[in-house]
């Protein structure tokens, strides 16, 4: 089966891709198709995931995975939350990100930095499937006062998984896509899929 991911994140497309990369499924990325960003103006994380996988097969008549993510931090009532790509401003680096969430943490002690990354993760069939699958992670950890390490995308230089006392950006992609928001997900998207197919 072709399936167009919705989504132009190339962090995203790469931990999708692994992790769904033993299955009979032809992953494309939707930029391939010629398929545009849409306006997420959701205020959820899930109305943001079925638009964009609705935007998705809608302009390719392909069925369509959608991933709609961020980082939530207690000590700033939620925030980034949907707003994690662009909390610094529109077209922004992750580093730009980076910055401004460190700066409006810097007065928040020590045991008063816990974050969460949450996923929601759904798979459209067509615009008009009442049924889509839906899938969530949740990935509790800490924020840390500065970045640390090389791997993965956006703010994982400064989410500490606790457990093993590595940022997220220390973990090897193989290790993070097995405990990660985005793996969980996937992993559930998997079974379901199965059952479903
Ligand atoms: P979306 O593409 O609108 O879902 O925005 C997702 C944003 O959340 C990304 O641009 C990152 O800033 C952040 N994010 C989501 N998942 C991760 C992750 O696994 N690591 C680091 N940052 C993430």
């Amino acid at each position: 089966m072709k399936i167009v991911i919705a989504s132009h994140n190339e962090g995203k497309i790469r931990e999708i891709n692994s992790i769904l990369s033993g299955e009979k499924i032809e992953i494309i990325p939707q930029k391939v198709l010629g398929v545009s960003d849409i306006v997420e103006d959701g205020v959820t994380f899930i109305e943001n995931a079925l638009k964009k996988a609705r935007h998705a097969t809608k302009h390719t008549n392909l069925p369509a995975i959608a991933d709609d993510s961020g980082l939530v931090v207690a000590a700033l009532n939620g925030s980034p939350g949907i707003y994690s790509a662009r909390y610094a401003g529109q077209n922004v680096s992750f580093h730009q990100n980076i910055i401004k969430l460190l700066e409006n943490m810097k007065e928040v002690p020590e045991n008063q930095r816990q974050a969460f990354f949450y996923c929601c993760l759904v798979f459209l069939r067509s615009t008009e499937d009442p049924c889509p699958i839906i899938c969530e992670g949740i990935w509790h950890g800490k924020i840390l006062s500065e970045p640390r390490g090389i791997h993965g995308f956006g703010y994982d230089p400064i989410f500490l998984d606790e457990e093993r006392g590595c940022s997220a950006a220390e973990l090897s992609p193989e290790v993070k896509n097995e405990i990660s928001h985005r793996g969980q997900a996937l992993k559930q998207f998997l079974k379901k899929f199965r059952e479903a197919f």
